[in-house]
């Protein structure tokens, strides 16, 4: 048996955070995440987009122009997740951490999960998206199809993979193969993720509940807690902003996300965020 020497503790920059966007969504995405969180995770976040953007790269920021065509497609989102993967694999990093353009990242909260995990393991953790597993049709050769169920973590709310589960993906997620993979089973990029995991290497996904999509109520989040969540997000359901709901100097209109007021609350000292007084 080999001797085991200490793991050095898990760091932030250890973790390769990358941000799903698209050119139209530069300014009014993006610039948001770039005031708030990405200003505390700067050198290892990374932004997979679809066109350069002059202002975004002067001020330093990690932006990696891909090829893919900026639709909302099955294609050229995993065209970007594929991006994602080969860049992290092609990084030192010890984890990938996926989010769209609409989630916030605490990363206090983001490294404490992760470092709990045991270093070395096989880790993809993440909120369901389904409360049972996804059902798809797996193609086979000749026409044939199989059942196949899996569970996956929805990409609107964010999910990590470690190193080590990531590396014995590469069969079916490395270069061309992502949205081969994707194709044999006919659905979207975090489905694909979930498919590999689970289907093809038989690892089972982590459940967390600290990962939230707009896809559920986020107005049910108590406030107490907003501040211990990974990832938060925002966005329009049946004509309402759904954003969690945090009193704060900002009004709605100033800060319909929340993002705002939810960093004030994590960074009181950010230049913007008003000065905290004395009571
Ligand atoms: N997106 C993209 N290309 C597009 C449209 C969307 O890369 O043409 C990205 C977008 O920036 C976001 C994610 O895909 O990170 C999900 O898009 P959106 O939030 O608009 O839709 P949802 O799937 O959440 O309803
Ligand atoms: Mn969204």
């Amino acid at each position: 048996k080999s001797q085991q020497f200490p793991q050095p503790p898990l760091e932030l920059t250890d973790i390769f955070i990358a941000v799903k966007t698209t050119g139209r969504f530069h300014k009014t995405r993006l610039a948001l995440l770039l005031e708030t969180w990405i200003s505390k995770t700067k050198d290892h976040t990374y932004i997979f987009t679809d066109s350069p953007d002059e202002d975004v790269s002067s001020e330093g920021f990690n932006i990696v122009v891909t090829d893919c065509p900026p639709e909302h497609s099955h294609q050229a989102l995993s065209c970007k997740m594929a991006a994602e993967y080969d860049h992290f694999m092609a990084s030192d990093k010890k984890w990938l951490c996926h989010v769209d353009d609409d989630n916030y990242v605490n990363p206090g909260a983001l490294l404490s999960l992760l470092e709990a995990f045991p270093a070395d393991s096989d880790i993809y953790v993440g909120k369901p998206s389904l409360d049972r597993p996804m059902r798809a049709q797996e193609m086979l050769e000749g026409n044939k199809t199989r059942d196949v169920h899996f569970w996956f973590a929805t990409g609107g709310a964010g999910f990590c993979l470690s190193r080590k589960l990531a590396e014995k993906m590469a069969p079916w997620a490395s270069g061309p193969r992502f949205e081969q993979t994707s194709a044999v089973i006919m659905l979207p990029d975090d489905c694909t993720v979930g498919f590999i995991v689970e289907r093809r290497l038989g690892i089972s996904m982590v459940h967390s509940n600290m990962f939230h999509s707009h896809l559920e109520n986020l107005l049910l989040l108590v406030p107490s807690d907003i501040p211990k969540q990974v990832t938060l997000s925002y966005g329009w359901f049946e004509n309402k902003m759904n954003s969690v709901e945090l009193k704060g100097v900002f009004t709605k209109d100033e800060d319909p996300s929340r993002f705002r007021t939810v960093h004030c609350l994590l960074y009181p000292t950010t230049s913007w965020c008003p000065v905290a007084l004395k009571s």
